[in-house]
């Protein structure tokens, strides 16, 4: 390809508003374009690489044994109605505008394709003997993001590969999700990205691992804990830590030692750093205190013949208790409470506590509430400080056991915070973990019968009897891998494409684009390059040799061949790597022949690198 007859629009600027380094770079290399926000258009260039990790992922699936096929776009309401995600996703769920009456208002744009894919398998899966399946697309999906961020990291419409899996049993499931795990690893290594697997919250399964694949870069938004010698890495959602007790002697004997609970007046010291200040102590002696609501749902008596049973619900008032230095994680909170929880309004925590917000402290609130979940390493803190359900009052001197109880019906102790940084690895290796920030690029998800079961799809066991498809799915985000793949490799100068997805594999540069013997040696290496099947791009533009070098490392092609009068008069051509600083003189056909290797050897260790 001539770059004079290609469209390749790169930007000198830094573009305004833009932060993450992908982002810039994909703007500047003119790989993309903004056209609203969170919609973006793939320009020539960034199109070409979105394409190879496409295919990179297609090829993977295909060779696990997963079968493509491509459901539409546009999908029926009705749908997510019968799984009650129609309500659960709220605005990511993007709806046609139109007339209740107008077939408009019957469609949504899909933001992935579970309910999809599981009208398919209820209409054609009938028998277990056409199990297990895996089907899988490669299409655009569209979400409501709140707040799109940068660029192809977080948009609103983007392209998704999703992949769904049928079974008649756990162990089948099991099965499949062990052959997506290792057809990611083998499709984010192709592409060059330095990832890592890590346990995620397994949401829908229970007590089940599910599995993140993250990228480290300080451009993403999820947070993972990885212990320093990379024996446990999870998202920050899930990861534990060893609980370290740290207690000498008996509860019994360290409550004789201590002294009585003190009150003191802290006047409009409702945050714990100006109670700490206040106090002169730390944040790690303090007990935050949090007050939670929940609502359960049971199912009614049915009131006579033909009433329908009604579910009335219930709200449950739940404490958490954490180290003021640790933070509540309210997907561990919520699965130890068993019901869906939110932060209590103001109303109610004055109501329960008879305190200003700010103020509450276990102390004499089991009676008033339906759950105390104290955190582990509360539970072996001593000499403590914490609110005194008391406005403008803190209370020193809290013995946990003493002053407030550490079991009972109504009492469960539980892990219910973030690990911090520093935490030591529930693997018992003594590895401290560390908290990076990371970008999911893909995920692997243990379903279950979550779909099937409210869709009603089933098939025939060999007993001839019912039975819900177990299910699992498996996602990668592949706009953002293209954007994830830049953030792992640029310099200042500009990205510095991994061969198999660079968007050209190979640069022929004339820069005295008007001297003869330089035009035609350089047609005559481009010519040689894509004889032997290789994608070269032909800088023949009539630039400066600056201009030209600049826009050379912000594109980033892998291999660079620069041809002009100062190299001729060396003796040949100047050949270099874009991510090397070396420069080699060599004849036009060696230049040739080592770039051609360098391609094939480059492409083999990427397919060999899992
Ligand atoms: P996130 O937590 O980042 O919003 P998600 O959990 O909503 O991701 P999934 O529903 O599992 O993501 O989607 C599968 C994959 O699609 C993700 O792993 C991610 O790579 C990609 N993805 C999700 N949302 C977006 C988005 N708004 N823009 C670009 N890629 C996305
Ligand atoms: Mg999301």
């Amino acid at each position: 390809m001539r770059w004079r007859n290609y469209f390749i629009p790169t930007a000198k600027e830094t573009p305004k508003d833009a932060t993450a380094p992908s982002h810039i770079l994909m703007l500047r290399a003119g790989l993309v374009r903004q056209l609203a926000a969170g919609v973006y258009t793939f320009l020539p260039l960034g199109w070409r690489a979105l394409r190879k990790v496409e295919q990179i992922i297609r090829e993977e699936m295909d060779r696990a044994g997963a079968i493509e096929l491509k459901m539409p776009c546009l999908t029926p309401l009705e749908l997510w109605e019968e799984t009650g995600r129609a309500a659960a996703m709220g605005d990511v769920l993007l709806r046609l505008a139109g007339a209740p009456d107008d077939w408009r208002s019957g469609l949504v744009l899909g933001p992935t394709h579970e309910e999809i894919i599981t009208e398919i398998a209820r209409a054609y899966l009938s028998s277990y003997k056409q199990l297990p399946i895996n089907l899988y697309q490669i299409q655009a999906k569209f979400r409501g993001e709140a707040r799109p961020k940068s660029g192809v990291l977080r948009t609103r419409e983007f392209l998704m590969k999703d992949a769904y899996s049928f079974h008649v049993d756990k162990a089948s499931l099991d099965d499949g999700y062990r052959l997506m795990y290792d057809a990611y690893c083998r499709a984010f290594a192709r592409c060059g990205l330095p990832y890592l697997a890590v346990e995620a919250d397994s949401g829908a399964m229970g007590g089940d691992v599910s599995h993140e694949f993250m990228v480290l870069t300080d451009a993403g938004e999820d947070r993972v804990a990885l212990s320093e010698n990379r024996d446990y890495a999870a998202n920050l959602e899930r990861a534990t830590a060893v609980f370290q007790s740290g207690h000498e002697g008996t509860e019994a004997r360290r409550h004789e030692e201590a002294a009585a609970v003190r009150e003191v007046h802290t006047p409009n010291a409702g945050k714990i750093d100006d109670v700490c200040a206040f106090l002169g102590t730390q944040p790690r002696q303090m007990i935050k205190t949090l007050v939670y609501t929940g609502v359960e749902e049971s199912a009614g008596q049915s009131a006579g013949a033909g009433a329908r049973a009604a579910a009335t619900a219930r709200r449950l008032v739940i404490v958490a208790l954490v180290r003021g230095d640790h933070e509540v994680n309210e997907i561990k909170l919520r699965k130890v409470a068993g019901v869906p929880i939110e932060l209590a309004a103001p109303d109610l925590i004055e109501q329960v506590t008879g305190a200003k917000v700010g103020f509450a402290g276990p102390q004499g609130l089991v009676d008033r509430i339906d759950k105390l979940i104290i955190d582990r390493d509360v539970t072996v803190m001593s000499d403590a400080a914490t609110g005194a359900n008391k406005t403008d009052y803190h209370v020193l001197g809290v013995q946990p056991g003493r002053d407030f109880p550490l079991s009972g019906p109504k009492v469960v102790v539980a892990d219910i915070r973030n690990v911090v940084d520093g935490d030591l690895s529930p693997t018992g290796s003594g590895a401290p973990l560390r908290l990076r920030t990371a970008i999911e690029v893909g995920h692997v998800f243990k379903l279950g019968t979550k779909y099937s079961d409210a869709m009603r799809a089933h098939y025939l066991g060999p007993d001839g009897k019912p039975a819900p498809f177990i299910m699992g799915c498996y996602g990668i985000g592949v706009t953002r891998v293209l954007a994830a793949v830049i953030e792992s490799h640029h310099d200042d100068g500009g990205i510095i494409w991994p061969m198999s997805v660079a968007p050209f594999q190979v640069l022929v540069m004339s820069i005295d684009p008007r001297d003869e013997e330089v035009v035609r040696l350089a047609e005559q290496v481009h010519a040689q390059l894509e004889a032997a099947g290789i994608e070269s791009l032909y800088d023949d533009r009539d630039e400066r040799a600056g201009f030209k070098f600049k826009d050379a490392d912000l594109v980033g092609i892998p291999v660079r061949i620069v041809i002009g009068k100062k190299s001729l008069a060396a003796g040949g051509v100047e050949f270099q790597l874009r991510s090397r600083p070396e420069k080699t003189v060599l004849s036009p056909d060696q230049a040739v022949s080592r770039a051609i290797d360098h391609v094939r050897a480059e492409l083999a260790r990427l397919s060999s690198a899992t």
